[in-house]
Order: structure tokens, then sequence, then C-alpha cells
């Protein structure tokens, strides 16, 4: 490779600053500004700005140069992709914003929760502005670590500790769109992220089945059914809403969880590995027949009647959460619930496996959580002996 740096107003070799403006007009100062041009594989490539897309000087121009002949050494070199729009559209900032514009279309088709966007929105505005000039190829963990160090102590513009469930928040929501880089070939591997050790546990809250009864007068008719069937079968919202006609087997009295909604996208579970049977009870069963009634077998099994579409994610639990006039989140009043009530009533084997849980791990923290049980335990322990008696009788 033949590099060579020149001034930008007369392309002649400069090192520094060239005087053919001050030829003309000796008033002016000499011109800073240059350009590099590159003989490699038998074309020229001339290149006028710099990484983070400043105009090049003679030192931004020699490290380019350098970075160029280290690139060209590894056998990494793509000219084209030192172009100066090219090196722009690898930076954070023009990623981000494409990644925040579809974002913002998703909000408009109601496929994204306002609430989502918002805080999206603010971590780029409050925490993201770190990585402003960074090539998107060249964060890697070390970055990510380093931003989780110094960006994500402090609640932005405050000295208020950030929670470790917002920065988990804040990483997460940076790593869908890592996710999406990749996606989109602007990045070869999505790197490694930092854990997030959380401190602070938030309690998952579940309801009985009166209060789930109650919350469900509130909410109008024709939603009702997806949100009963979360209660009665223990699917997750993302399951719920993704169900095909042809999932359901009336005969058998079971539905096969085959896929899920995740992010946008519905994800197939490879069917007898993952997929398990899932009893229908009466309810779910009479839910079940009205949905199935007249339908292909590829049709969603829930269609939001408003809509005539299958329902979002955030339809239902916006739905729940304006009109339950319950303190828990939708998916805490159904399949969390679920959980939770199913616990007194079988084994763990068979908790575990109505939960669908791989480890039973999982199935454990409802029987911690089972606090009825526990104090009735206790309670036999303290009418066991009559401590005044006991102490009468020394
Ligand atoms: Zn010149």
């Amino acid at each position: 490779m033949k590099g060579l740096i020149l001034c930008n107003k007369c392309r002649k070799k400069m090192d520094g600053v060239c005087d053919c403006v001050k030829k003309k007009n000796p008033e002016k100062k000499g011109n800073q500004k240059c350009l590099i041009r590159i003989y490699h594989k038998g074309k020229y490539y001339e290149y006028r700005k710099d990484d983070r897309g400043f105009i090049l000087t003679y030192d931004t121009a020699v490290a380019k140069l350098a970075d160029i002949a280290s690139q060209i050494k590894k056998g990494i070199f793509n000219p084209t992709d030192c172009t100066d729009e090219k090196t722009k559209q690898r930076k954070f900032e023009f990623q981000i914003g494409q990644w925040l514009e579809e974002r913002k279309e998703e909000l408009g088709n109601g496929e994204l929760s306002p609430e989502h966007y918002t805080h999206i929105i603010s971590y780029n505005k409050n925490y993201y502005s770190y990585f402003m000039g960074h090539d998107v190829r060249d964060i890697g963990l070390e970055t990510l670590s380093n931003f989780k160090r110094e960006a994500l102590k402090y609640k932005a513009g405050t000295d208020e500790r950030l929670r470790s469930k917002s920065k988990k928040n804040i990483l997460n929501a940076l790593h869908a769109f890592f996710t999406w880089l990749k996606k989109n070939g602007a990045i070869k591997e999505i790197p490694a992220f930092p854990e997030i050790k959380n401190s602070d546990k938030t309690r998952r809250l579940a309801i009985s089945r009166e209060v789930q009864a109650e919350a469900l007068q509130k909410i109008p008719q024709e939603h009702i059914d997806p949100i009963m069937f979360m209660m009665k079968t223990g699917i997750r919202p993302g399951e719920a809403i993704a169900i095909l006609v042809k999932s359901v087997d009336l005969n058998n009295r079971v539905l096969w969880v085959e896929r899920a909604r995740s992010g946008n996208t519905y994800v197939e579970r490879v069917k007898n590995k993952e997929a398990l049977p899932v009893p229908l009870n009466d309810i779910a069963l009479s839910i079940a027949k009205k949905h199935c009634a007249g339908k292909f077998p590829n049709s969603f099994f829930f269609i939001n009647p408003i809509t005539q579409k299958p329902y979002t994610r955030w339809f239902l639990w916006d739905l729940w959460k304006r009109l339950s006039e319950t303190d828990v989140t939708l998916y805490e009043a159904t399949r969390h619930s679920f959980c939770s009530q199913i616990v007194p009533l079988t084994d763990k084997l068979t908790a575990q496996r109505l939960m669908r849980h791989k480890d039973g791990r999982s199935t454990d923290n409802y029987y911690h959580a089972y606090a009825d049980h526990l104090l009735d335990v206790v309670q036999g322990l303290d009418n066991a002996v009559d401590f005044a008696k006991v102490k009468n009788e020394k």
C-alpha cells in the first residue's frame, strides 16, 4: 500500500500546513485540512474524514494511515468500509438513531408499549451517550464493563445510586440494540455483556382466585377470555397471544405450547422436544371450544375483536394495569398466581410439570413463598406445648 497526505485545496503533498491559500491572500492562515490518498491492489482511494466524522488534519491523517496500514497487515482492510459515509454509518449514535426510529414505528403499530418506548428514549439520552463516537464493531465486553462502572453508578443528573433493576433494564435494552445490529449485519457477534448482581430483590406478588374473579369483572367482556385462559392454564402472556388453533387438541383436552411472542417475532419451539401439553380444565376447555370454532388450523386462537388482529402483549398488559384495580401485573395475576395456587393442591413433581419448569429450583421458589402453609406448621408447634403449664410445674 502506498499512502499520501495531500492538502484538500491544492492536492499537493503536505506535512502540517499548506501555504496554497496564503499565496493568493497573504492575510489568510495556511490550510491545515487534508485528505488521504492510498493506492491499494491497483486502485486509488481517498478519505477526507476521521473516524469521528471530522475533516482530516495532518495528525489525524497520519493516525488514519497507520490504522489502514495495520488493517492491511491483518488482512482485514476493506477500502469501501473506510469511506466517510460508511464510517459515519458505523457510529453508535447513527445506529442507535436507526434502531430508535424502528421502535417508534412499532409504537405506532401498537407493537410496543409507550412506557417501554419512553424508557429506551431516556436510556439513550441519559446513559448511552457514553458510546458516542464509537464504532459499533469496537464495542466489546471491556467497553461495556467500563460503561456499567462509570455511567451506571448514579441516576442521570443526580447523586442517587442507580438501582440494580434499573441497571439491568438499561443493559437489557442495549443488548436488544446489539441483537438488532447483528441481525442487520452491522456486527459479526453480539459482545459479551457484564452481569448485574441483583441486590434489590423484587418480590413477585400472587393473587387469590377470589381477587382474580373480582378483577376480571372490571375487564371489558370481549377481552376476558385470553386473561381467564392464562389464569387456568398458567401459560405466559407471550405464549397465550401466539397460540394457533392447530395447537389446541379439544379431544384430549390439551394445549401444545409450541410458540411464543418474543420481542417482534413469534418463536417456534421444536415440537415434542420443548413443547409440553398443558391440560385444560372445564373453564379453559369451554374457552378453547369457543375460540377454535369455525377457524382454520393456522389461524390465531385469540383474536382481538376490536382490531380483528392477534393480541399484542402490551394491549393485554395495559388493559389489566388500567382496569383491574389490583396491585399486580398481568403476569403476576395470571401465570404467577396460577403457579402459587397449584402448590397447595399437589406434590412438587406434578407442580413442576404443570408450571413447565425445566429446573426444579424454579418450582422450589413457589414452595418457599407458600406462606400460608408455613404458618400452619408453626401454629401447630405453638399449640403442641402449653408453656404456662410447664412454667408452673417447675
Ligand atoms: Zn494546498
